[in-house]
């Protein structure tokens, strides 16, 4: 059975010209995973996990992330017209895509 998958990768390879199936676009993680060791507890909240959960789909949707200085994280859509952006939380403003 592996040598007939080794054959389906080949082909793929060949007609596509591409190394993997796996697109090279695909980026599920917008920053380092967090490694949590066996005997800590997991302390996130369903909250936290979904917020996660949802940065990731927009992150494969270009969405850009701006990191405030107060803690916030700013979503972009990739369809943002304008080059300055306020922080809701504490109004600073951060340059877009530049
Ligand atoms: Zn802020």
């Amino acid at each position: 059975m592996p040598e007939m998958l080794d054959s389906v990768y080949e082909a793929f390879r060949q007609v596509t010209k591409k190394a993997s199936v796996i697109p090279e676009d695909t980026r599920l993680a917008t920053e380092p995973a967090e490694i949590r060791g066996p005997d800590e507890p997991d302390t996130s909240t369903p909250k936290d996990r979904a917020r996660k959960a949802g940065d990731a789909l927009l992150g494969l949707n270009d969405y850009v992330f701006l990191a405030c200085v107060c803690g916030n994280r700013i979503k972009v859509p990739p369809e943002a017209q304008f080059a300055k952006i306020k922080c809701p939380t504490c109004g600073t403003q951060h340059n877009v895509g530049g």
